[in-house]
C-alpha cells in the first residue's frame, strides 16, 4: 500500500500556539475556565479537560474574579467588556491572524459597510462581526447577495469593505467578489483577502493529493469548518473520500494492500490522530 500524508496536515500555527499556552496556563492556575471549544476538535478538548480546564458555553457561567481562556477563533467584543466589568482575568489566545481581522474591521467600520465572507454562526465570524457594528453582513453564499444589498441600501455609506473568514475557500473567493462587484456596481469597494496563508496552502495540497490518489482520508472534527472545506475540495477530484475524526470510523474491509491512499488533516487535528490512521493502514498494507 502506498500512503502519503500531506506535509501540512494537522495543527496550524494559531492552533498549536493556543493548545501549548492553554496547557501551560492550566498547569499554573488552580481553576481556569474556557468559553466554547478552544479549537474545533473533540479529542483536543477532552485532553485539556483532563488537565483541569473547565469548558463552559457563556461568560455568564464564569464566576467573578476568576480566570478565563479566550479561544483561538476569538471572542465577541461584548465578552471582553463583560470580563472586564466582573474582574475576570483573561488569557487571550485568539490567533494573531484573527486579531488582524478585528483590527481591520474596527478601522473601516465608520466609513464602510462591511461584508464578511464566511459561515453564519461560526465562532470566528461571530467574533469578527461583533467589532463591525450594525452596518455589516455575513455572506455565507451567493444566494444571500440580495439580502446583503438590501441591508447596505438602508445605509448612506456608499462604500463597501469586503473581507473573509480566515478558513474561507480561496478558490471561491474571487468568484464571490466578482458577483458582489456586479451587484454593488455604484459603490466604492475595498477588497481584502484575509484568508490565512496556512489555510490556502493546505487547500492547495489537498487538491494535489486528491488528483494523485484514488482514496483520500481527511481527518478532523465534524464541527471544524476548515476540515469541511478540505473534504469539499477533495471530493471534487477524488471519488473515494473518507471524512473521519478518528481511525475508529474506518472500516478495514474498504482497504487492501494494493491501495494508494492520501491523507490530509484539518488545522485542529492532533498529530496522534494522524499517526493512528497511518498505523491502521500500515497494518492492512503489510
Ligand atoms: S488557520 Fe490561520 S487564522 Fe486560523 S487559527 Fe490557524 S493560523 Fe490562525
Amino acid at each position: 500500500m502506498e500512503i502519503k500524508v500531506g506535509t501540512l496536515a494537522g495543527f496550524c500555527y494559531g492552533v498549536k500556539r493556543a493548545i501549548t499556552e492553554a496547557t501551560e496556563i492550566a498547569g499554573n492556575n488552580e481553576k481556569i475556565y474556557c468559553i466554547g471549544e478552544i479549537v474545533h476538535n473533540p479529542q483536543v478538548v477532552k485532553r485539556l479537560k483532563e488537565k483541569g480546564i473547565i469548558f463552559v458555553e457563556e461568560i455568564e457561567e464564569v464566576p467573578d474574579n476568576s480566570n478565563v481562556i479566550f479561544r483561538a477563533h476569538g471572542m465577541p467584543k461584548e465578552t471582553y467588556i463583560e470580563a472586564k466589568k466582573r474582574n475576570i482575568k483573561v488569557f487571550d489566545l485568539t490567533c494573531p491572524n484573527v486579531e488582524k481581522l478585528h483590527k481591520k474591521v474596527l478601522e473601516m467600520k465608520n466609513d464602510y459597510f462591511i461584508i464578511l465572507l464566511g459561515k453564519v454562526g461560526h465562532a470566528e465570524n461571530i467574533s469578527t462581526i461583533s467589532f463591525a457594528g450594525e452596518n455589516s453582513f455575513i455572506l455565507e453564499s451567493q444566494d444571500d447577495i440580495i439580502d446583503c444589498y438590501k441591508k447596505y441600501e438602508k445605509t448612506s455609506l456608499g462604500k463597501v469593505y469586503i473581507l473573509a473568514q480566515t478558513t474561507y475557500n480561496f478558490k471561491k473567493f474571487d468568484k464571490v467578489i466578482e458577483e458582489l462587484k456586479e451587484n454593488f456596481c455604484e459603490a466604492e469597494i475595498v477588497v481584502d483577502n484575509t484568508i490565512c496563508n496556512a489555510t490556502e496552502l493546505r487547500q492547495n495540497e489537498v487538491e494535489k493529493l486528491s488528483k494523485e490518489f484514488p482514496k483520500m482520508i481527511i481527518i478532523g472534527g465534524k464541527n471544524s469548518s476548515n476540515t469541511a472545506k478540505l473534504v469539499e475540495i477533495s471530493k471534487k477530484f477524488c471519488k473515494n473520500v473518507y471524512s473521519i475524526e478518528t481511525k475508529e470510523e474506518l472500516d478495514e474491509k474498504e482497504f487492501n494492500s494494493n491501495d494508494r491512499v492520501g491523507i490530509m488533516a484539518g488545522a485542529s487535528t492532533p498529530y496522534e490522530s494522524i499517526k493512528e490512521v497511518v498505523e491502521f493502514l500500515e497494518k492492512i498494507g503489510g
